[in-house]
């Protein structure tokens, strides 16, 4: 196994810093190098962009991304026994790694970061769904990243590329799939970390779009989206009820069956949809 810097190997900047992993925190953590050089390869153009990254643990994506190029690197975390570590990396790498102490879900990172912007992560299992919530419902499109380049277990991982008529179909593939590419890029076998999950994980690349794929406004297909899946079993037009007094003519006019269930319909039924509830 080549070497990607000069500083220690993971396991012994662990064994150093007693960075007993805790799973109140989801640490998962990546040691092998090479693996963490090739996502951050993942992650597009870095020279050019600064990378926001959530969790960086003992710093092995960070040291990925920043032998990988990247123009500078953002670290937010949580569990302030990484922090010397993490300092070593910036050290290695003068002025290109900035680290700050604290909760992802609380902190605004963009006055630290100059666009264009990246986000990869290994992240935390516990937030990422909430956190790729939040960046792709921004309050104007597009947003402050130009990809997202995350861990996930496989599952959550599925949700987020799937396609109509599968199980996995829901709100976070509609959500995903509206403004941005959305595809799996790396299959990870619990194995690849310490210590091993129970799950197996992927990582998924996403790409912001300029504009929606389809017309819609944002809040009107969030509502819809969500009172759809909210019950997935039912027809729509009893799902929908809430959210228009004549569902069963929007249904229609959108070009849906009001019999046809929520995984039946492709992205671009729901933005007609969407279309028609607003105009109504
Ligand atoms: N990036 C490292 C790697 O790949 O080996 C660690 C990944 S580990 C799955 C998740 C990391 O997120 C841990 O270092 C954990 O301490 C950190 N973390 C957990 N909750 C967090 C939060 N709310 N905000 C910031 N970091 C958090």
């Amino acid at each position: 196994m080549s070497a990607i810097d000069s500083l220690p190997p993971l396991r012994q900047v662990i064994a150093d810093h007693g960075l007993s992993a805790r799973k109140s925190l989801g640490q998962n953590f990546l040691l092998d190098l090479n693996l963490t050089a090739k996502i951050a390869r993942q992650a597009g153009n870095l020279s050019t962009s600064d990378v926001l990254e959530i969790g960086p643990g003992p710093g092995g994506l960070t040291r990925g991304l920043l032998s990988e190029g990247a123009r500078r690197v953002l670290a937010i975390e949580k569990d302030h026994r990484c922090l010397p570590a993490l300092q070593d990396i910036a050290n290695a790498y003068p002025g290109r790694l900035q680290v700050i102490e604290g909760d992802a879900l609380e902190i605004d990172p963009l006055a630290h970061l100059t666009p264009p912007i990246r986000v990869a992560a290994n992240l935390p299992y516990n937030i990422g769904t909430e956190l790729l919530v939040r960046w792709l419902t921004p309050p104007a499109w597009p947003p402050f990243w130009q990809s997202l380049t995350l861990m996930f277990q496989r599952e959550v991982a599925e949700r987020i590329v799937a396609t109509p008529g599968s199980k996995a179909y829901g709100r976070l593939a509609l959500l995903a799939q509206w403004r941005t590419d959305a595809r799996i890029v790396l299959a990870l076998p619990p194995e690849a970390f310490t210590p091993p999950p129970k799950v197996s994980s992927a990582v998924v690349h996403l790409t912001a779009l300029d504009k929606p794929r389809f017309e819609a406004d944002a809040a009107v297909l969030n509502r819809v989206v969500a009172a759809a899946f909210n019950q997935r079993r039912k027809m729509l037009r009893a799902a929908l009820k809430s959210t228009a007094p004549d569902i069963e003519d929007r249904l229609r006019a959108a070009g849906i069956a009001p019999t046809d269930r929520a995984e039946q319909i492709p992205l671009e039924g729901f933005c007609a949809l969407a279309r028609e509830i607003a105009r109504s």
